[in-house]
């Protein structure tokens, strides 16, 4: 068996944990198993990085970054080799160069194209535990990039894909997925299986156990995919295609506290408008997510949109700067976007309503709604983000069916 072995920032954090890994991979390796570590950088390493980068230039230049991010990968993986030579074991030790890793050229948040997998296959059939840097590509130019925070899980998705493994292990701090993130409802409840799609809405909604890329390349790859524990030894939760009979009615809850809202007050209630506006954002790559026009009245009519924190600033000046067919701007940071996610919604009508009840009953104001086929989606001040993921998490009995 070939097995991809993926192990996150904390259950790498510090000389115990980076042997409790070491060991691990080691008990496979032995069982007669073909082994590939993906590692992140250890414990808040990347986070470190960034202060750093930000206190000697508060506008860091992308590349830059990138090519800072990538030592944070490297150092674990080195480290970890060490280790399992120290255990007796032999491994080595690949970045993202030396594996060959081809990506996009969009600096921190690459996309991966084509993995070379020669490299390693001969590293394992030297009968080598193979540790690959996670997060970090190379672009055609030869510049490191990396594929967005949390991009770990994509690259060992990959590696699986690639390497056609039996599995593909994503090892974290906590025992899987859960119906919501269980360090903010403590009521949530560890799901066995969930599938490809529901995986997919929650971690691209806010459930940062998995990076969103990575369950697209597992879902497209048919990677089987498993979340667990670094911690101990019980069972994860499984991610694959799920069979109609076990669809459930709503499998988990999800926040994402990245997100501002920018409204345009006082457009003209013409033709082109909304076009001009967010080809104007397109063209300086600002993704948007929510987007809300309001009916026209006296021939004027008001659009709101949601982005990331990180993209509202720029998004404010290319309007300011290109759009001139407002009269006011209004931006409001400290919201969040609380969203439902389940593949029995779709032939169950209702489940918005119930949602919106709960709100209701907690006394909270929705301002900007948005749904898909498994999905729902409101936009809340971002205080109650957490009231009201524990009043939904209650509300739908989640874990409980
Ligand atoms: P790693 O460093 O192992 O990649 P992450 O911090 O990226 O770990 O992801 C694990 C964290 O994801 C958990 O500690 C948990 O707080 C959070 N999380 C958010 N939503 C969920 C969820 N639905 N199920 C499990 N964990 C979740
Ligand atoms: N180290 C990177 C991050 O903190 C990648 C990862 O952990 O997956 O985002
Ligand atoms: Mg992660």
């Amino acid at each position: 068996m070939l097995v991809v072995k993926k192990f996150g920032g904390t259950s790498v954090a510090n000389k115990e944990r980076i042997y409790n890994v070491a060991n691990r991979c080691i008990e496979d390796y032995k069982k007669g198993n073909d082994v590939v570590v993906v590692l992140s950088a250890m414990g808040k390493y990347t986070d470190e990085l960034i202060d750093k980068a930000k206190d000697i230039n508060p506008n860091p230049p992308k590349r830059e970054m990138d090519m800072l991010y990538t030592i944070g990968e490297q150092m674990s993986v080195a480290l970890m080799a060490m280790a399992m030579n120290h255990l007796g074991v032999p491994a080595v030790s690949l970045n993202a160069f030396q594996v060959s890793m081809h990506t996009t050229s969009v600096y921190g948040n690459a996309r991966l194209k084509r993995i070379d997998s020669e490299r390693i296959r001969n590293e394992l059939e030297q009968r080598k535990i193979v540790i690959v840097t996670g997060f970090q590509g190379v672009d055609k130019f030869d510049n490191y990039t990396t594929l967005g925070r949390g991009g770990s899980d994509t690259t060992a998705v990959a590696l699986a894909a690639a390497l056609n493994a039996d599995s593909c292990e994503i090892f974290t701090d906590v025992d899987g997925v859960f119906t919501a993130d269980p360090r903010k409802v403590p009521a949530a409840k560890k799901l066995d299986v969930i599938s490809y799609d529901e995986m997919l809405e929650l971690a691209t909604l806010g459930a940062g156990v998995l990076h969103n890329r990575s369950v697209e390349l597992a879902k497209k790859y048919g990677v089987h995919l498993v979340v667990r524990s670094s911690l101990n030894t019980a069972e994860g939760t499984i991610v694959k295609e799920v069979g109609s009979m076990e669809k459930m009615l709503v499998s988990g809850v999800a926040a994402d506290k990245d997100t501002t809202r920018i409204s345009l007050i006082g457009l003209k209630d013409e033709p082109g408008v909304a076009f001009r506006l967010f080809n104007h954002l397109a063209r300086h790559n600002i993704n948007v997510d929510m987007i809300l026009q309001s009916v026209g009245r006296d021939s004027t009519k008001d659009i709101t949109f949601t982005t990331t924190e990180d993209n509202a600033q720029e998004a404010v000046e290319i309007v300011e700067r290109h759009f001139h067919e407002y009269e006011k701007i209004d931006v409001e940071k400290d919201v969040v976007k609380v969203s439902i996610v389940g593949a029995g919604m779709q032939s169950n009508p209702g489940v918005a309503a119930k949602m919106f009840e709960c709100l209701y009953d907690e006394g909270i104001n929705i301002k900007m709604i948005s749904t898909s086929e498994i999905r729902v989606s409101v936009l809340i001040g971002e205080k109650y983000a957490e009231k009201a993921m524990n009043a939904i998490h209650e509300k739908f009995s989640l874990g409980d069916n």
